[in-house]
């Protein structure tokens, strides 16, 4: 086994080939009605152009995609946002569908070093999520924000939303967490406040988008859930469930 597979192991046990995780999605979707035809996709997944890989693999599946998420994959799109990808539903056969994926992001290099990304075309490694590893560093320094810098918007209230800074994250995979957890609270608030269900049936799937060298990206599929019809939101299986 190798150090990143162990790495990989270790934090993220489950974790799936990119190809092979949408093809479990389809597989558990595609029964509930899920089909292209009448399904928008929503993607929730940081700026850095290390995500676009997975986002063009759920575009190569499944059409054309909103985009939710500013920096660390946390939706940071607004109600506004919101009610523009709600509209884009397709709705020609009677009920549409939402399938909606949320996933923050690091790095784990052929070495096992956790949060680091050698890029292509680049000497020395920088950090994966730089977004989330730059509020850890504020959050051990003691410096983070205290309110929102509308010239830093994403950044600061990333910060806000994710560490209490009486209870600090003690490691990058620890803010992952937290992210990821963030993720899934905000998805599901925006979807329930819409009542969603009563129109469209919606599936949301979250996890983390690892990237090992070279594009060698896996998804930990930690949560999938599925609302119709009745309004009664249940889990999907994931590797983990
Ligand atoms: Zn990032």
């Amino acid at each position: 086994m190798t150090a990143f597979d162990e790495a990989v192991d270790k934090h993220f046990p489950g974790a799936l080939d990119v190809a092979d995780f949408l093809a479990e999605v389809r597989r558990q979707v595609e029964p509930l009605g899920f089909t292209t035809e009448r399904t928008l996709t929503l993607v929730s997944i940081c700026r850095d152009e290390l995500t676009t890989d997975f986002f063009d693999a759920v575009e190569a599946d499944w059409g054309s995609s909103f985009t939710l998420a500013g920096l660390g994959g946390v939706p940071a799109l607004g109600r506004t946002g919101w009610q523009a990808a709600l509209s884009h539903v397709p709705d020609s056969a009677g009920r549409g569908a939402m399938l909606v994926f949320g996933c923050p992001h690091i790095g784990i290099e052929s070495d096992g070093s956790i949060g680091s990304t050698i890029r292509s075309g680049q000497t020395r490694p920088t950090a994966t999520c730089g977004a989330l590893n730059a509020i850890l560093q504020q959050s051990i320094e003691g410096t983070l924000p205290t309110e929102i810098d509308f010239d830093d918007f994403e950044a600061t209230r990333l910060a806000l939303r994710l560490i209490d800074p009486q209870l600090p994250p003690p490691t990058l995979v620890d803010l992952t967490l937290a992210a990821l957890d963030a993720i899934e609270v905000d998805l599901w608030r925006a979807l329930d406040d819409a009542a969603v269900w009563r129109d469209h049936d919606v599936a949301v799937w979250c996890g983390v988008q690892i990237h090992g060298h070279d594009h060698d990206d896996r998804i930990w599929p930690r949560d999938a859930w599925y609302c119709g019809a009745d309004g009664h939101r249940r889990r999907l299986r994931t590797a983990l469930y």
